[in-house]
């Protein structure tokens, strides 16, 4: 049996590794579908304290598995399958191995939301992508679109402006929700239009598995219109990846996990940190000081197990 183990690899989870290791507690953290979380998905980090430079995503949270490893956090890969919440010690399915747990730390973070179109699906990873950082090099001098209003779409075509001929932003509306210091940068990129209001219907042309234009529908008047482009990343917004705990921890409308007094959770022993019970702030830093408070209050909860 594992003191504790800790769903998740990205910020919130290595930082409650780092901390539960150095307490000599030999927490085995889960990786899960997209080990080292969204930063490895990003480019630039210019906000983490510490770093006047910036750093790269991939770079910060490749030095914090390091640094859990040094104090002695194990690592497994897999996604979590299942879990068993109802007494302790908990039971963890990944891999097709069961792990059993003192306490757990949630900390699975947000996955990319989709579109939901039958031909996203179909050609992703052949021209559709969810992650500038990945993939953006493959289009070299080419034309781009980016789905979103939020500040991952205006980062994401900021960023692609390196590769891209031009890069279109695709937005539903012709408000954005993307902080002004963002939308304002982009605004100012000479590769950078903006296409509003409009919808994307379809994704051509999966038969081809490539991407060569995007049907478009405008939402004012209703027309439509075919934009052609040769990648089209989605960059709009997140989903919490909490479908294994549904029915053992509370959640808001939204899957998000409830935590309360810190990182408790409705079950006693388990703790939840970074994206996965934030909706609101959603930043590697923040992310960081939750996966700390997490830590911190698993170590306590074992040592009033042993009073
Ligand atoms: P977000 O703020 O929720 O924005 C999502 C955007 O996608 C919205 O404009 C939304 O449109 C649009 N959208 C959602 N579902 C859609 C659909 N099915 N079809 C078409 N459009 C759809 O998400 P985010 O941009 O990922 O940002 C999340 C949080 O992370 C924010 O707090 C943000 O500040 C933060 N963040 C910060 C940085 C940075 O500071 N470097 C970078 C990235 C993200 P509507 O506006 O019409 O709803």
């Amino acid at each position: 049996m594992h003191k504790v183990i800790i769903i998740g690899s990205g910020c919130a989870g290595l930082t409650s590794a780092i901390y539960t290791a150095r307490a000599n507690l030999k927490p085995l953290v889960i990786d899960g579908f997209e080990p080292g979380g969204q930063l490895t998905l990003t480019t630039m980090v210019e906000n983490f304290p510490g770093f006047p430079s910036g750093i790269l995503g991939p770079e910060l949270t490749e030095a914090m598995r390091k640094q859990a490893q040094h104090f002695g956090a194990e690592f497994r890969s897999g996604a979590v399958t299942s879990v068993d919440l109802k007494k302790r010690p908990f039971k963890i399915e990944a891999a097709k191995e069961t792990f059993e747990a003192g306490t757990l730390i949630v900390a699975a973070g947000a996955s990319a939301r989709l579109l939901g179109l039958d031909s996203e699906r179909q050609l992703i990873g052949h021209g559709v992508s969810t992650c500038a950082t990945c993939d953006g090099y493959f289009f070299r001098d080419k034309e781009i679109a980016v789905v979103g209003g939020g500040d991952t779409a205006m980062e994401e075509a900021n960023f692609l402006t390196r590769f891209a001929k031009t890069v279109s932003i695709l937005h539903r509306r012709r408000d954005f929700r993307a902080s002004k210091i963002m939308l304002d940068r982009a605004r100012a990129n000479d590769k950078i239009r903006f296409v509003t209001p409009v919808a994307i219907e379809e994704i051509l042309d999966p038969a081809k598995q490539n991407v060569e234009a995007v049907k478009l529908r405008n939402l004012e008047d209703n027309t439509t219109s075919t934009l052609a482009i040769d990648g089209l990343f989605i960059g709009i917004g997140h989903e919490p990846n909490t479908k294994i705990f549904r029915g053992q921890l509370d959640m808001d409308a939204n899957g998000y996990l409830k935590t309360h007094h810190g990182s408790r959770t409705n079950v006693e022993g388990v703790f939840a940190a970074g994206d996965v019970q934030d909706h609101v702030y959603r930043q590697a830093v923040t992310a960081a000081g939750s996966g700390c408070m997490a830590a911190m209050d698993a170590e306590k909860f074992l040592e009033s197990l042993s009073e």
